[in-house]
């Protein structure tokens, strides 16, 4: 088989599908996609809403609730409580299939009266504000994480504990902005770094204790910009740096932001990868244009693909052991054979169904859990079931439509509001010049604050005892929007001895989440003209990276790179 260029029926813009696609598709009895890899993405993502919480009132009990739909949304939404119990009766919405609509069509009529969960979680102890989380103790504000304990306001992090303001990190504690970190304890504003310890200001540093400001660090001890001091000298020079303060981390941001201007990074934030392209990786193996992906293999187009993800083509978070998943979204925990589908967790074999954990063999369904041979939430026998799933699919095919995710007038969100933000921001005119919706409800408020940022303390220690953080509201210092500090925030602040931050905590997630880069990748020569052994001149060596060719960075491949950390 060879690779074959198509045109995107969305864009315009041609694509590439290779022949490890057409086998997966072979694979899946799935024809091959006629949309580009990017608007498949941007089409699915309108179909998840991670961050964008609002209080509305639950259409069962009818009690106040946290909810991912705002409250003028038409359709019914149940609290998590609710619409995790008895009453939630999935198959009581059931319809029967009518050969002369269109598939589309008929799902709509059940998506729109079928409740629609107002967060998406499990297993959570104690905790407030989630979303899209597993097994979740004592946390705060925490979206695509689980197996984690005394975490407040992170974004996909794994079997980490007393985190605040982390994304992307797996076994990390007592951390404070940390991105993309692997068995770390007690850091502060690091970033790529695996097994370091009590340190602050690093950047893709291994094995590292006592360090600051330091980058492409290697097994290091008491390291300041990348020098080395004793252990007295350390602690004399850590103390006049007064990270204590809101001043003092101001401006070693800025110190450290200049030392690193320089410096060689790596291609990828690559680790342990094997013949795979894309950025943030580890452990992975036949990868192809994965971004954030780690103990996986033989995936495509995936974000998030992770222990253990393989065979996923499309996906945006599949893992805890998923198979064979394409072109779906938060599909994991001993989850296999998934085509086109949205939250079906230990789930199998299923196809275009939204909102359907623990559920196996259905085809369009939604807001149904533990079914089985169900169509349009309809019971049937499995070999009516068989016959009938075989009818819709080729009446698809005919249609040209089998393959592609729902259409984007079934997302149930504005495209403001669910996570295609991130990756593909559009302004309220394009987003509706596009067909897609978009959210009026006012996030947030402005001008309520009791906190004045000139007369607050620059030190988290001036701080007096007393101070009632529940009773203050703060202001954003890059929006304007007020927010709030919980008490165990403080404490924890309190006890890192880091200063109140003074931007908000989605301002706060939105600058890590920039400074990942984009989800894309550029294809570059190493930019290394210095002599090293495998090269005089300019070194040949290509690669594809995230960083676009007209980004400031220096960026070498892996050999070169290699001869230049410490
Ligand atoms: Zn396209
Ligand atoms: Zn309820
Ligand atoms: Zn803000
Ligand atoms: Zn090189
Ligand atoms: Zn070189």
């Amino acid at each position: 088989m060879k690779s074959e260029t198509r045109q995107c029926q969305n864009c315009k813009k041609d694509f590439t599908i290779e022949p490890d696609d057409f086998s997966f598709y072979e694979k899946i009895k799935v024809p091959p996609p006629t949309f580009c890899p990017e608007c498949r993405s941007q089409l699915r993502l309108i179909f998840r809403n991670e961050r964008f919480l609002y209080k509305r009132n639950c259409d069962n009990c009818k009690r106040s609730t946290i909810s991912m739909f705002s409250a003028n949304k038409t359709y019914p939404v149940w609290c998590h409580e609710c619409w995790r119990s008895d009453d939630l009766k999935g198959k009581n919405y059931g319809m029967e299939y009518d050969p002369k609509k269109s598939f589309f069509k008929q799902f709509n009529e059940l998506w729109q009266k079928v409740p629609k969960p107002a967060l998406v979680h499990m297993n959570s102890i104690n905790s407030e504000y989630l979303n899209h989380t597993a097994d979740t103790k004592n946390c705060y504000m925490i979206m695509e994480s689980s197996n984690n304990e005394n975490c407040i306001n992170c974004y996909w992090i794994q079997l980490s504990k007393e985190l605040v303001d982390c994304s992307f990190t797996n076994k990390v504690e007592l951390s404070y902005e940390v991105d993309d970190c692997y068995d770390c304890h007690s850091l502060r504003f690091c970033k790529g770094c695996y097994s370091c310890l009590n340190s602050a200001f690093l950047f893709d540093c291994r094995g590292c204790t006592n360090c600051l400001g330091c980058i492409n660090l290697r097994q290091q001890k008491y390291h300041i910009f990348n020098e080395p001091y004793t252990k007295e000298e350390y602690e004399e020079k850590l103390k006049s740096f007064k990270l204590d303060t809101h001043s003092g981390v101001e401006n070693f941001k800025k110190e450290f932001r200049n030392f690193i201007k320089n410096k060689p990074r790596k291609f990828a934030e690559v680790f342990n990868v094997v013949n795979s392209t894309g950025n943030y990786m580890t452990n992975v193996k036949n990868n192809r244009y994965c971004f954030h992906s780690y103990d996986a293999e033989d995936n495509a187009y995936c974000i998030h693909a992770w222990r253990v993800a393989k065979n996923c083509m499309d996906c945006n978070t599949s893992g805890r052991t998923a198979e064979l998943v394409y072109n779906s979204l938060n599909i994991g925990m001993q989850c296999s054979n998934i085509i086109c589908s949205y939250y079906c967790w230990e789930s199998s074999f299923m196809q275009y169904c939204l909102n359907c954990p623990n559920s196996n063999n259905c085809f369009g369904c939604a807001g149904l859990i533990q079914g089985s041979y169900c169509i349009l939430n309809k019971q049937y026998s499995k070999e009516e079931y068989i016959k009938l799933r075989t009818e819709i699919i080729e009446r698809m095919k005919q249609e040209e439509i089998y393959g592609n995710f729902f259409p984007k007038e079934l997302s149930p969100y504005g495209y403001n509001e669910s996570s295609v933000v991130d990756e593909f921001p559009l302004t309220k005119e394009q987003a509706l010049a596009q067909g897609f919706k978009w959210e009026d409800t006012p996030r947030g408020n402005y001008g309520k604050e009791t906190i004045v940022w000139k007369n607050f303390p620059d030190s988290i220690s001036e701080l007096p005892t007393d101070f009632n953080v529940s009773k203050e509201v703060f202001v954003c210092k890059e929006c304007n929007k007020n927010y709030r500090i919980i008490a165990d925030e403080l404490s924890f602040y309190r006890r890192m001895k880091i200063p109140i931050p003074r931007n908000c905590p989605e301002c706060r997630h939105e600058t890590r989440l920039k400074n990942r880069g984009p989800n894309k990748l550029w294809h570059r020569q190493c930019m290394c003209d210095k002599k090293h052994i495998h090269h005089e001149g300019r070194c040949e060596v290509e690669f594809e990276t995230s960083y676009a060719s007209d980004r400031p960075e220096i960026v070498y491949c892996e050999k070169c790179y290699q001869q230049e950390v410490y």
